[in-house]
């Protein structure tokens, strides 16, 4: 028997020798500034950020949570506020609203996009209304990387004044019919933590606006709320800095991003060649392109487990994203759900699986990959 690879996951190593020297001569240059915070490489990076998606402004953060939660306490969601959002996402999205004290609502997702289905969104206008909660943004996940419905969300949240927030935290630098995500949105965020299509070394995140107004409140709230003066805090803010080491990272990552981009849909669409008649291979819509921070498929639920532990028998590893939604989870299962349930992402967590994905996964790794699913779904298919 051939030995057993050692295949990665997210193969980060391979993306660091690509960069090579220059991501450590700018790691250094950072550490010899001694400008450690809010040094010159955050406003370079924050106006590179800004000029990649086309948004007006952007703001660097300490993680992408944070960048969620500093837009919801610039238009000050309280107790008695709702915010819809998707229920298979990741906790990050739903945790900020319940931080500052007001109610998620979950919505269910469409089964070929797994982002919100804007078809349901106005169901959650009903339940907001029924629990007396006023219902004041909406936050969409770019899921997997790939843009969520804009038009109709956009046209919802202009219909109901309510806000629009984009989590890009798996999608930043997608496009979605011609627009790239960071760009979209009232507010615009998005993830820097090392797994994500643009990762740094540690935790980072940023927060997209076009707000003039918006922008101003977001700097003040970032930094512990404060005003033109230092030391007169005009609000109650918080510490949540890009630190400059992780945007000396993040400009030598940004440099090749696009590239990036461009190299994961050659993986996305020999996986799909490879596997679309043995599984569900992801969609996506039409005019997008996906950044494909998770290449996902689906099989029978009752296979899943089998099929997870033949990969892993092979060396492949595999995740699932995500095997519970929120409204399953010990904290969220008491926040309401519009309509009367959430059945397509009760039905996507029982039969969703990840494959490793990364930019440069080669071919001869990710043929090796494609015929080890294809045998264990054949396996699988034998033994049923
Ligand atoms: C990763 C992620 C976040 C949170 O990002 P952190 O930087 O880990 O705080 C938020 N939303 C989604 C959809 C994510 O995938």
């Amino acid at each position: 028997m051939a030995a057993v690879p050692n295949i990665d996951f997210i193969d980060l190593k391979a993306q660091r020798r690509h960069i090579g020297q220059a991501m450590d001569d700018a790691i250094m240059e950072a550490v010899h500034g001694g400008s450690y915070i809010l040094g010159p490489q955050v406003k370079e990076f924050e106006d590179k950020l800004a000029a990649f998606c086309g948004a007006k402004h952007a703001i660097g953060c300490a993680n992408g949570t944070d960048a969620i939660a500093l837009p919801l306490m610039a238009l000050k969601l309280r107790p008695g506020h709702a915010v819809i959002c998707p229920s298979f996402t990741f906790a990050a999205t739903a945790e900020v609203v319940a931080w500052l004290g007001a109610t998620p609502i979950f919505v269910d997702i469409d089964e070929t996009t797994y982002n919100l289905d804007p078809r349901t969104v106005g169901l959650a206008m009903d339940t907001a209304r029924k629990a007396g909660l006023e219902v004041k943004a909406l936050i969409a996940v770019d899921l997997f990387g790939q843009p969520a419905d804009y038009d109709p969300l956009e046209a919802f949240c202009k219909e109901t004044g309510i806000v629009l927030i984009s989590d890009s935290a798996q999608g930043f630098g997608a496009t979605y019919k011609g627009r790239v995500t960071g760009s979209i949105g009232d507010f615009a965020t998005t993830s820097f933590f090392p797994a994500k299509p643009l990762g740094a070394y540690g935790d980072g995140g940023a927060i997209f606006t076009a707000n003039d107004e918006h922008h101003e409140i977001l700097r003040s709230l970032h930094v512990h709320g404060r005003g033109t003066d230092k030391y007169d805090n005009v609000r109650i803010g918080v510490n949540s800095r890009l630190d400059t080491i992780q945007a000396a990272v993040l400009l030598q990552k940004l440099a090749v991003f696009a590239e990036e981009i461009d190299k994961r849909q050659v993986v996305a669409r020999r996986y799909n060649d490879g596997l679309a008649d043995v599984a569900i291979t992801p969609k996506v819509m039409d005019g997008c392109i996906s950044t494909w921070a998770q290449y996902v498929i689906r099989i029978d639920a009752a296979k899943r487990d089998g099929f997870i532990a033949s990969l892993r028998a092979k060396g492949v590893p595999t995740a699932i994203y995500y095997p519970k939604p929120l409204h399953r989870q010990t904290a969220y299962k008491s926040f309401p759900v519009a309509g009367n349930g959430l059945p397509i992402s009760d039905l996507v967590s029982h039969e969703v699986v990840a494959l490793p994905m990364h930019p440069y996964l080669d071919a001869v790794t990710q043929d090796y990959i494609i015929e080890a699913a294809r045998d264990a779904l054949r396996g699988s298919a034998a033994a049923a």
